[in-house]
């Protein structure tokens, strides 16, 4: 895959915080509190921020790297029955092991009031441009999916369709059974 496409993610990262700025200024989230993290049920990601994720993977030391994996399987067993659970990747000290290169899905969201145990306030302009940004993701990764992270990087953990992937080929035939019962979407159709 090339560089340019990891950049050009970047980029809408860095944008998106320079857009959101003057909505974030009233966020009452602190370092530590995580809600978002442990309702882990609307991670969603791209293949392309799966694949910067599944490289940091293979760096981890044991036993970190088998208890992530593990994690992630949980997850994704848990996904499939509903049930939501804490991310695979959240410490015990509820800080992010992945924090530098952490999802939109992380990104994007704050609240203006405390969570407790509810959803959280979101101004619906920093909504909107939420939306628009995750489009744009899509857009960039157009030889991608999208769906629960569990899933993505299940989906990467594939050989052959990472290296497909990797190749910059695009065949929805060869994931049709797996997106289909674990309701990814293609990005190029649901960003055009
Ligand atoms: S990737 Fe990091 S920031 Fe995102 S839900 Fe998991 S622990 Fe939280």
């Amino acid at each position: 895959m090339k560089i340019e496409k990891r950049e050009k993610l970047k980029e809408l990262y860095h944008q998106y915080e320079i857009d959101v700025a003057k909505f974030k200024k009233a966020a009452v989230c602190i370092k530590g509190c995580a809600n978002c993290c442990i309702d882990v049920g609307n991670i969603d990601i791209t293949t392309l921020e799966g694949i910067i994720i599944h490289e940091r993977m293979a760096t981890f030391e044991e036993p970190l790297k088998s208890e992530i994996k593990a994690r992630l399987a949980k997850n994704k067993m848990e996904r499939e029955k509903k049930v939501l659970s804490r991310c695979a990747f959240l410490k015990k000290d509820k800080t992010c092991i992945i924090y530098d290169i952490r999802p939109f899905s992380c990104r994007w969201l704050y609240s203006v009031k405390k969570c407790d145990g509810s959803s959280p306030t979101v101004h619906r302009q920093a909504l909107n441009l939420a939306k628009n940004t995750v489009k744009k993701i899509q857009q960039l990764d157009s030889i991608g999916y999208s769906g629960h992270i569990s899933y993505i990087l299940s989906l990467l953990d594939n050989e052959e369709f990472r290296k497909l992937y990797l190749r910059g080929k695009f065949n929805p035939q060869k994931i049709a059974h797996f997106g289909r019962s674990h309701g990814l979407s293609i990005n190029r159709t649901v960003s055009s």
